[in-house]
């Protein structure tokens, strides 16, 4: 028997996500984001169930070479632009769309030989101040992108700081709204907390990201409870001892938890070296037999201990859900104080991913 951690994509959660995302954004075309291995789901099985999608965004050369190679022939979008100007050639063979943020870039462009034009997302910076071009030299970059013969389409791009928060996106919406004013050119500033909460700012193109795999573009489940999207993850194990504290017994490295009364409590196979996150403690929930209960103390490289005073039924073998589809991936993030996307992007390499329907 292999130990018994495994990670259950669920396709049909996928293909129902894009199309409630497809419903909010109308006429947009939609870039499924697939970057860091298509948030840990595993790019090379997920990509074709997001067929539906009008291109997919990733960042990684190699994960773009692998769509070209299985088949995709739509477009695919460099998130972060090409590193250096050789890179160019890559994106001339597999026929690529890359942003573009800093004049090198650009220039690197118009020295370049290409088969076809090259197509260009020019990056605005509106407020990030991560990647982009600042807005009072937006337009002058554009006309100069203009007059550049090798590059073909430019759409302007440019990413929300607080598409998730209270704070929204009206600042950046301003900033974006007068650069582009009376300029002919397409646009593609969403990313899912836009797509879900902020229907001003769909334009041409959108771009989804954790929204397609079910969790919540503001960390909490909550927030999107009611907007029809499931889980495309769960990751479950199994109980693999049972453990009989009496008052005062510790448990786990550094005897962060002690049993204030007799309990039962329970090891289960799953560690931060599967990509559970090391900061869980006490409190994060955790489903035994299909009961919410919750870790106790820290957890090891491969076990962490639960309560199972709510469900004294279980013994070695039960079934563990750490997240999924019964158990959002925002709930235990929340605990430690990260977000869903850490954990699904986290999922470590030693554990076994299966598809099902
Ligand atoms: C990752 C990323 C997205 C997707 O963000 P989500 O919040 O996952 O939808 C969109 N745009 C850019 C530039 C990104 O890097």
């Amino acid at each position: 028997m292999p130990r018994p951690i495994s990670a259950t994509i669920h396709l049909d959660a996928l293909e129902n996500n894009l199309a409630v995302i497809r419903n909010k954004v109308g006429n947009s075309k939609i870039w499924a984001v697939v970057k860091a291995n298509a948030y840990g789901h595993g790019l090379r099985c997920i990509w074709p169930h997001l067929d539906q999608a009008d291109g997919f965004a990733l960042l990684d050369f190699n994960e773009a070479i692998l769509l070209r190679k299985q088949g995709w022939q739509r477009p695919i979008l460099l998130l972060e632009g090409f590193f250096q100007p050789e890179d160019l050639r890559i994106i001339d063979e597999y026929q690529l769309t890359t942003v573009v943020h800093s004049h090198w870039q650009l220039k690197a462009i118009e020295a370049a030989n290409f088969s076809n034009p090259i197509n260009i997302y020019l990056k605005l910076n509106s407020g990030m101040n991560r990647l982009g071009f600042p807005a009072d030299q937006y337009r002058d970059v554009l006309s100069l992108a203009r007059n550049i013969r090798q590059i073909g389409q430019i759409t302007l791009m440019s990413h929300f700081a607080n598409a998730d928060k209270k704070i929204g996106v009206t600042e950046q919406l301003n900033v974006i709204d007068s650069v582009s004013q009376g300029l002919n050119i397409s646009q593609c500033l969403a990313n899912s907390g836009a797509c879900l909460w902020y229907p001003q700012t769909h334009r041409d193109w959108v771009r989804t990201g954790i929204a397609l795999y079910g969790a919540s573009p503001s960390g909490k489940w909550e927030d999107i409870a009611d907007v029809g999207l499931k889980a495309v993850m769960s990751l479950k194990s199994e109980i693999i001892a049972v453990q009989n504290l009496k008052a005062g017994d510790k448990i786990g490295y550094g005897s962060k938890y002690t049993a204030s009364c007799p309990m039962r409590v329970g090891t289960v196979a799953c560690g931060y070296a599967d990509g559970y996150p090391r900061s869980a403690m006490t409190g994060t929930p955790v489903i035994v037999n299909g009961v919410r209960t919750q870790m106790l103390g820290a957890i090891s490289m491969d076990m962490m201990t639960v309560d199972l005073t709510p469900c004294p039924q279980a013994q070695i073998g039960s079934p563990v859900e750490l997240w999924g589809q019964n158990l959002p991936v925002d709930d235990v993030a929340g605990v430690p104080g990260t977000i869903g996307y850490e954990l699904l992007c986290a999922l470590a390499d030693r554990v076994p991913v299966s598809v099902c329907r």
